[in-house]
């Protein structure tokens, strides 16, 4: 009969079998892992042409094989293990990377609520680039600061060109890739936009 384990015993082995080996420590709590061992060895890895690339979600930078059948549709995505940095591994984020692209369940029309609204209509992607792009503008407009009172040393207040807003503000994404977060940070800057943040770095 399997011992009974509390909760601080259970994060002390588990804490400690993230980086030994598992299987014996958790043996040694009276758990069997023979069965889910037994289940991993029989898990098909799918293989086919394999194209590594690095994991879209956090700076980690967790090393990836991209599986693609015949026709390119991709099929799985594992973890890579030539990878010097994560040999192989990935956190439940990147090991479910392959969702990104195959998921039945995943939106791919833009959806717009209408504010009072109590339903979700199916507006173009231009129509969604367009609104983003007129409630930019028109709070910039309303909000920017051409000069800024700041602390200028023995002459007190001072009044500086700044070029700036306070109003509009980027939050990237964990998906977004360095090319892409280049761009971002070149158009805020263009902008005067203060306040650049990525959710990567949260
Ligand atoms: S999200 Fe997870 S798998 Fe991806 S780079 Fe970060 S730690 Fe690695």
């Amino acid at each position: 009969m399997a011992k009974k384990v509390n909760r601080r015993q259970f994060l002390t082995v588990s804490l400690g079998a993230v980086g030994t080996a598992a299987a014996g420590e958790l043996t040694a709590l009276g758990l069997d892992t023979a069965a889910a061992q037994e289940k991993a060895l029989t898990v098909p890895i799918k293989r086919s042409t394999q194209t590594p690339r690095l994991c879209p979600y956090c700076s980690v930078g967790c090393a990836q094989i991209v599986m693609t059948d015949n026709s390119g549709k991709i099929i799985d995505i594992q973890g890579n293990p030539d990878s010097p940095i994560s040999e192989g591994t990935l956190c439940p984020k990147g090991a479910a990377t392959c969702q990104l692209v195959v998921n039945d369940l995943r939106w791919t029309k833009v959806k717009h609520r209408a504010p009072g609204s109590d339903h979700w209509e199916e507006k173009s992607l231009a129509s969604a680039m367009n609104r983003v792009a007129e409630l930019v503008k028109k709070t910039r407009d309303a909000s920017f600061n051409e000069f800024q009172e700041m602390p200028g040393g023995k002459a007190g207040m001072k009044k500086k060109r700044v070029m700036n807003t306070y109003a509009v503000a980027s939050l990237g994404g964990a998906t977004i890739d360095n090319e892409w977060n280049y761009a971002q940070q070149k158009l805020m800057h263009a902008l005067g936009v203060v306040y650049v943040e990525n959710q990567a770095r949260i």
